[in-house]
């Protein structure tokens, strides 16, 4: 890391460190603290709550970093069960509430839409908690007597392959609208807040191309003759099939011919255990053998 900081020179003024859980890494506050005392501004792409400690939130505004994105990965805590996150939503509050209190000014929170099982009353308790995430905030912030913004991003799930959602439809375009609709109506008004949604029609395309087979390619040769128009590649071949298809356990799926390294079924009953919305402890490494990998 010292090489890899001292190659940078000056050219680099912010080193974003990247991975799905950059946090849970042991020596992470080590290396934050060395990027800091390089004069660097320290970035992550996403980082969960749960392991934003007061040494690193320190680290992090001492880099002159005062925006963070941090995921709430689900928009009701039934939700969070589906996907075993753990988090509550009075949990979020306080945690955002802590950092916009150290000074994180620039708060943005995110969430996927679109979850097996999720509801309008999912969509409800997320607008509930967006709404006294922003009185925290606003709280906190009038008390610094300095005040940033805050911004919900909502993403369209895209089940992919590899993870326990292979199976799983992705939910309509339009319910997708409606549910955004919901959340722009009830929160449009609030002060201090910015709402950026994922598109559902990109969502649509891009699970076609995850879930999709070699008939992909009579999609491509389309594409790539038509000038890049996917919406009118779409029409020539409809692909509903591959995007809402829900598939069954003994189904083969396109990507089967990949192995990913988990044991048999693990996937499988992980979306299981995900539908039934029951926990699973965070794995230890050093003695976890759930998913087959280690
Ligand atoms: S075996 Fe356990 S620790 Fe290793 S990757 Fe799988 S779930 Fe994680």
């Amino acid at each position: 890391m010292d090489t890899l900081l001292t190659g940078l020179g000056k050219s680099a003024q912010t080193i974003g460190l990247v991975g799905p859980s950059v946090t849970d890494h042991p020596d992470l506050p080590a290396l934050a603290r060395k990027i800091t005392e390089q004069g660097k501004k320290l970035s992550f792409s996403s980082l969960r709550m749960e392991t934003l400690t007061d040494e690193l939130v320190d680290l992090i505004l001492q880099s002159g970093q005062k925006t963070l994105t941090v995921a709430v990965d689900a928009p009701s805590e039934k939700m969070r069960d589906v996907i075993n996150k753990a988090a509550t939503d009075d949990f979020i509050v306080e945690k955002c509430r802590f950092l916009t209190r150290k000074g994180i000014l620039h708060l943005k929170i995110y969430s996927i839409i679109g979850l097996p099982l999720e509801t309008e009353d999912d969509i409800d308790q997320f607008i509930r908690l967006v709404e006294r995430v922003q009185e925290g905030y606003v709280e906190e912030c009038r008390k610094l007597g300095r005040i940033g913004q805050l911004t919900i991003g909502l993403s369209p799930l895209v089940p992919k392959p590899g993870t326990p959602f292979q199976w799983h439809p992705m939910e309509s375009v339009k319910s997708l609208k409606k549910k955004f609709a919901r959340v722009r109506k009830a929160l449009g008004k609030i002060p201090y807040l910015k709402m950026s949604f994922g598109s559902p029609n990109e969502a649509y395309l891009q699970t076609y191309l995850s879930r999709g087979d070699r008939n992909t390619q009579a999609f491509f040769k389309t594409y790539l003759n038509n000038g890049h128009d996917a919406k009118s590649a779409l029409k020539e071949h409809p692909v509903d099939e591959y995007v809402y298809r829900q598939y069954e356990k003994n189904d083969y799926l396109p990507w089967d011919i990949v192995d990913h390294g988990y044991r048999e079924n693990f996937l499988w009953e992980d979306y299981q255990r995900g539908l039934k919305a029951a926990h699973t402890p965070v794995c230890d490494t050093a003695i976890c053998h759930i998913c087959g990998l280690c």
